[in-house]
C-alpha cells in the first residue's frame, strides 16, 4: 500500500570505519513507519555498527542518517526519540519492574500518574501485568527480555531497535518471543529494526529482510524475495540450505537453458535472460523444490540416498547424483527412504536460479 508518510528511517550512502577498518560500506536503506525490517548476516558484517549509527553510539564517517526526515548529525544522542533492547537484557539489577519500565518516562519528565498509566499498559502489552514489584532476579530470561521490550516501548519511541533480542534464550521460549515481538510491533504500529544472524528469525519476522556480507549489502527484499530469488550466491547460501550445481550452457531456447553440469549431468533451468553456449552458469534449486520418484518432471537426475534425516511431517535427504550431493526436503505421505536406495530426481526448470560466473543472479 502506498503512504504518503515519509520514511521513518532513511540511511542515505553511509560509511562507518574504526580506525583504519571500514566496517560498513555505501549502505543505503529507506525504512517506512510501521515496518519491521531485519539485519541479516554473518558474525562481524556490520549489523550492529548500522544499528548502533542509529542511535548515535557510533559516528558514521560519510553518508546521511535521518530519522522522520530529520539529519540526526545534528541530534544529540539524548533526545533521538529511540527504543532499544539488547541481547544482554540490560535491565537495572536494583530497581524493581516498575522503575526499569518508567526510566525514559521519569527521564522525560512525565508526571507521576501519568507514568503510573503508561508502566501498566506497557505491562500489558508484554503479557506481564502486575509484575510492578519484583526485581528482575526473580524473573526468567524471557521475562526479563519482555520487561526490556516494555522499557522500550512505554515512551512511544520513533523507531525501536533490537539487537539479538532473543539469543541469549532457549529454543522454545525464542519461538514464543518472535511471536510475541512481532504481535506487539503490529499492534503498537512501531517502525523496527531488528539485528540477526538467524536465517529463521529474520524470516519468520520480517516485513524486509536487508542481508549484508562483510560491510555490504547483497540484497534488500521481502522474505519470499530473498529465499525464492537469492540475488547473490551468498544469499542463496545464507538463506537456508540451497543445491548448487555449477555448469555450461549448451542450448538456448524458449527462455529455457540447457546446461551440461560439472558433474556430468544435463538440466534444463528458466533464465530470465538469453544465455550463449559455454556461458558459465550456477543452478540454485532449493530443497524443498526437489522431487523424488517418478513426476514426469523434467530435469530428472539419478543418485543414491547417502543419508536420511526424518523432521516429522517431513524428511530431509542428502542423494549423491555422481561428484555432487543434492539436498532433497520432501514432505512425507508414504513411508521415509532408506540409505543407499537408488532414486530417481527432478525439479521443474522454473524453480531454479540461475547465477552467472560472478555468483550474481541472472536478471532480465
Ligand atoms: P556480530 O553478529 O558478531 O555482532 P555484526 O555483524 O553486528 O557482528 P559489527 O559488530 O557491526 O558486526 O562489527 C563489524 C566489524 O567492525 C567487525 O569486523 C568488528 O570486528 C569491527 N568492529 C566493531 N566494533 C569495533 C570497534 N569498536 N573497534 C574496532 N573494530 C570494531
Amino acid at each position: 500500500m502506498h503512504s504518503p508518510e515519509s520514511p521513518a528511517v532513511e540511511f542515505r550512502n553511509i560509511e562507518i570505519s574504526y580506525g583504519r577498518f571500514t566496517a560498513v560500506k555505501d549502505f543505503s536503506l529507506t525504512i517506512q513507519k510501521g515496518s519491521f525490517v531485519t539485519l541479516l548476516g554473518p558474525s562481524g558484517c556490520g549489523k550492529t555498527t548500522i544499528l548502533r549509527s542509529i542511535a548515535g553510539l557510533v559516528d558514521i564517517s560519510s553518508g546521511q542518517i535521518s530519522i522522520a526526515s530529520k539529519r540526526v548529525d545534528d541530534i544529540p544522542i539524548y533526545k533521538r526519540n529511540i527504543g532499544l533492547v539488547f541481547q544482554n537484557y540490560a535491565l537495572f539489577p536494583h530497581k524493581n519492574v516498575f522503575d526499569n519500565v518508567a526510566f525514559g518516562l521519569k527521564y522525560r519528565n512525565v508526571p507521576k500518574a501519568e507514568i503510573v498509566r503508561r508502566v501498566g499498559k506497557a505491562l500489558e502489552m508484554v503479557r506481564l501485568p502486575g509484575s510492578e514489584k519484583k526485581l528482575p532476579s526473580q524473573l526468567s530470561g524471557g521475562q526479563q527480555q519482555r520487561i526490556a521490550l516494555a522499557r522500550a516501548i512505554v515512551f512511544e519511541p520513533e523507531v525501536l531497535l533490537l539487537d539479538e533480542p532473543l539469543s541469549a534464550l532457549d529454543a522454545n521460549m525464542r519461538e514464543d518471543m518472535r511471536v510475541e515481538i512481532k504481535k506487539i510491533q503490529k499492534e503498537t504500529g512501531i517502525t523496527a529494526i531488528f539485528v540477526t544472524h538467524d536465517q529463521e528469525e529474520a524470516l519468520s519476522m520480517s516485513d524486509r529482510i536487508v542481508v549484508m556480507n562483510a560491510g555490504v549489502v547483497e540484497q534488500i527484499g521481502t522474505p519470499g524475495e530473498v529465499y525464492d530469488q537469492p540475488a547473490t550466491g551468498f544469499v542463496a547460501n545464507f538463506l537456508g540450505k540451497a543445491n548448487m550445481l555449477s555448469g555450461v550452457v549448451t542450448i538456448m531456447d524458449e527462455g529455457r537453458a540447457t546446461i551440461a553440469l560439472d558433474v556430468g549431468q544435463t538440466v534444463r533451468a528458466a533464465s530470465p535472460r538469453p544465455l550463449k553456449p559455454k556461458d558459465k552458469v550456477t543452478v540454485v534449486v532449493r530443497p524443498q523444490k526437489i522431487a523424488i520418484g517418478a513426476t514426469g518432471a523434467d530435469n530428472r537426475l539419478s543418485g543414491r540416498i547417502l543419508s536420511t534425516s526424518y523432521l516429522g511431517g517431513n524428511a530431509v535427504y542428502e542423494i549423491d547424483i555422481g561428484g555432487a550431493v543434492i539436498r532433497a526436503n520432501i514432505s512425507l505421505d508414504g513411508g521415509l527412504l532408506r540409505e543407499d536406495e537408488t532414486v530417481e530426481i527432478s525439479f521443474d526448470p522454473s524453480g531454479a536460479v540461475l547465477l552467472n560466473e560472478r555468483g550474481i543472479r541472472i536478471v532480465p
